[in-house]
């Protein structure tokens, strides 16, 4: 017998935000932390256009992570084409 796929409108409600998330700094919830080694990166950018938070940054010279929203999951780290990203242990 197949099962009948349930559409979206009948799933509960989940944990949705109802606030700007600028409003929750969520790099409190980080393990381990992406530190840029600036020798090696090339400013490709991908660190950038991966990271689900936004929290990788360009100050007009360099990359910088945004340690308030970044959640290190590590995205960044495993993209960045010539391993410029290490994850390090936030609490060491
Ligand atoms: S992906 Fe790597 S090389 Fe590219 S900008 Fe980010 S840190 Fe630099
Ligand atoms: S670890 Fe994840 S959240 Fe943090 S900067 Fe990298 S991709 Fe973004």
């Amino acid at each position: 017998m197949k099962e009948e796929l349930r559409g979206w409108k009948d799933l509960p409600i989940g944990a949705v935000t109802y606030k700007l998330s600028l409003e929750y700094r969520t790099g409190g919830w980080r393990t381990l932390k992406p530190v840029i080694d600036l020798n090696k990166c090339t400013r490709c950018m991908l660190c950038w256009l991966f990271c689900p938070d936004m929290a990788i940054l360009w100050n007009g010279r360099d990359v910088v992570v945004s340690y308030d929203y970044c959640k290190g999951c590590g995205i960044c780290a495993h993209e960045c084409p010539v391993k410029a990203i290490d994850m390090v242990p936030e609490y060491s």
